[in-house]
């Protein structure tokens, strides 16, 4: 391969694994009862940082219970690790810092922190091992690849779509 085949294969990979991150925190928020409004992957061109942005609903996010904001958060970083099996938390690090904050505000002894995370972590990994929730990230994942957008009205016409798939498919 040359350099630029090289380049173009690792910003691909790169790519998908923005798109399987930000598709784990928009279908577990969605999951946990804070609605998406919009995620978007922005590509800003060769030799650029892939980015992607989610925002929920106006104050979603703000009325969740800690728990639940801490684990939306997680499920960007544990979508990559086990859809993906992606090693390098590339992608999680923005969400680290409000993470940290969050797990500060849940358990102000800072002994307790890690225990509360890996209990936390270990519930987003069940939502996203289950196959039904898989197959929801990778149908979102599937639809950023395509038109680097994905709404929140389309993220739930997903989600309608694969569960009369699932119950018809259960005949
Ligand atoms: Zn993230």
């Amino acid at each position: 391969m040359t350099a630029q085949e090289d380049l173009d294969h690792a910003r691909l990979l790169r790519t998908k694994v923005v798109r399987y991150h930000e598709a784990g925190h928009a279908v577990i928020g969605e999951l946990l009862g804070v609605p998406l409004r919009w995620t978007a992957i922005i590509d800003q061109g060769p030799g650029q940082r892939v980015l992607g942005r989610t925002e929920r609903m106006r104050g979603a996010f703000e009325a969740a219970s800690l728990e639940t904001r801490i684990k939306t958060k997680l499920a960007g970083g544990l979508a990559e690790k086990i859809l993906l099996g992606s090693r390098s938390p590339g992608g999680a690090l923005h969400d680290d810092e409000s993470i940290a904050e969050l797990l500060k505000e849940l358990e102000p002894d800072e002994k307790g922190r890690e225990a509360v995370r890996s209990r936390l972590e270990a519930d987003v990994r069940v939502l996203l091992e289950e196959p039904k929730n898989r197959a929801l990230v990778e149908a979102a994942a599937e639809h950023l690849g395509l038109w680097s957008e994905l709404t929140g009205v389309g993220l739930r016409e997903i989600m309608k779509t694969k569960e009369s798939g699932l119950a018809s498919s259960g005949n």
